[in-house]
């Protein structure tokens, strides 16, 4: 492909206002509804070493890493996600005194994905981590969080499903032969349920092993799923107790006041081979693909030294964005309050402007300054173009205290000493002194 300066590598997009403000505003709203659960910022390199990214990969997700050989001959890689950054910091920096350890992030995470509308290959995911306790509460807590700030985030659409990897994974691995599990896997992986069924008929399984792993990608609904995933978990290791853990977690979100955002699909399957128990993932019917993924990873923590029972999710914000968009978001960054305008040929002129300037924006109001040398005419031709609502113009300087005019929606409103004037702008919350 054609190297070009003007143009950003595929799958990844600056982003300009007025989406940018969308982005921040929407990462805000996030930041300040988790922050309400007791959960703390975090911040990890966006670079770690490859073996340490590489603890959590499934095969698919190590195909996508963005990997790089340091100037000392070191492999390192670009976070892919979060989770795996975190857990290495789980288990170096805190202490076992330190649990239950709350944290979240917003961050960018980089994977060599095939760009289209919602998947890029530098993307901003956020999401926490409950870390230290293994109770069900600890995944109630997380799921009805997520559920939380789906809504939070002002989406009026949406659901999340509950499944377990020790269910999923014991009826794959009782089909017993290690290559056959692999293709189950990796058909459940790839969403392709005829060659999986195809699979099963031919593998030669026994009837009721057959009936369990065809019945898999089926067992998805509401609470009367769990007693038909516990039918066929019989004689399967585990398979039984995770039905049992899903069915708390259940029960838990509802106290919540989640009811109807939740169901249960016993064929969720993740390419991430850190999950241990319970598996989220949320969808929205404005994107065709999930927004937010996660559950319980127990195991992971252990790998960088420590051992930590976790559970958390993860979700991608310019998702959010494109499902909201698809809603009809219409929010704007603001317009200034007041275009500032007036000479500052001289350094008077100047000194008086700036002076102006700060006293209005000390007090909230958003000033945009002419730099152009602006006459009247062309300060309300600017203002106007540019949705401001009102012009402040210096007249005169060489006074204590100026003679200022100002403008607003149009109409002269206000022609005298800058001490009164400012009391006219709008927006100003206190009297101003202008000694
Ligand atoms: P995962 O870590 O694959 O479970 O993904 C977690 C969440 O990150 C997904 O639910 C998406 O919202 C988001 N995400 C994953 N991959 C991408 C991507 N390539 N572009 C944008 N968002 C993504």
């Amino acid at each position: 492909m054609k190297y070009t300066v003007i143009q950003t590598p595929r799958g990844a997009k600056d982003i300009l206002p007025p989406e940018a403000y969308k982005k921040n505003r929407l990462e805000q709203r996030v930041a300040e509804y988790v922050e309400r659960w007791g959960y703390d910022r975090i911040t990890t390199p966006t670079f770690e070493f490859y073996d340490a990214v590489a603890q959590g990969d499934g095969p698919e997700m190590a195909s996508k890493l963005y990997r790089f050989v340091d100037r000392d001959g070191t492999m390192l890689a670009l976070r892919p996600e979060m989770t795996i950054p975190i857990a290495r910091v789980a288990a170096t920096r805190f202490q076992p005194g330190d649990m239950p350890l709350r944290l979240y992030y917003i961050g960018s995470a980089f994977r060599y994905d095939e760009p289209q509308a919602g998947r890029y290959r530098e993307f901003t995911q956020a999401g926490v981590e409950l870390l230290g306790p293994a109770r069900p509460e600890a995944d109630a807590e997380v799921v009805a969080l997520a559920l939380g700030v789906i809504e939070h985030m002002g989406l009026s659409s949406f659901r999340v499903d509950l499944g377990h990897s020790r269910y999923i994974n014991g009826l794959l691995e009782g089909a017993g032969e290690e290559r056959l599990v692999s293709s189950l896997r990796q058909a459940m992986l790839d969403q392709d349920y005829v060659r999986y069924e195809d699979l099963i008929k031919e593998s030669g399984l026994d009837k009721p092993r057959q009936a369990a792993l065809l019945a898999l990608p089926t067992l998805r609904g509401d609470a009367s799923v769990l007693d038909e995933a516990l039918g066929y978990a019989k004689g399967i290791e585990g398979a039984a107790k995770a039905v049992e853990n899903v069915r708390e977690v259940l029960s838990l979100v509802r106290a919540y006041g989640f009811e109807d955002r939740v169901s249960v699909d016993f064929g969720m399957i993740k390419d991430l081979d850190y999950y241990s128990g319970l598996l989220i993932e949320g969808y929205t019917p404005e994107l065709g693909f999930s927004l937010c993924t996660g559950g319980r990873y127990d195991r992971l923590v252990g790998r960088f030294g420590r051992h930590v029972p976790a559970t958390g999710f993860a979700f991608g914000i310019e998702r959010a964005m494109l499902a909201l968009d698809k809603q009809g978001w219409d929010e704007k960054p603001p317009t200034a309050d007041v275009f500032l305008t007036g000479a500052t040929v001289n350094s008077v002129g100047a000194i008086a402007l700036f002076d102006v300037a700060a006293k209005l924006r000390q007090q909230g109001v958003r000033v945009e300054l002419d730099v152009d040398g602006l006459s009247e005419k062309q300060s309300i031709e600017r203002a106007a173009q540019r949705g401001i609502p009102q012009v402040l113009r210096l007249l005169e300087t060489e006074k204590d205290d100026p003679t200022v005019e100002l403008v607003d929606g149009g109409e002269k409103t206000f022609q005298g000493s800058l001490s009164q004037g400012l009391e006219h702008v709008r927006g100003v919350r206190q009297k101003t002194s202008t000694a």
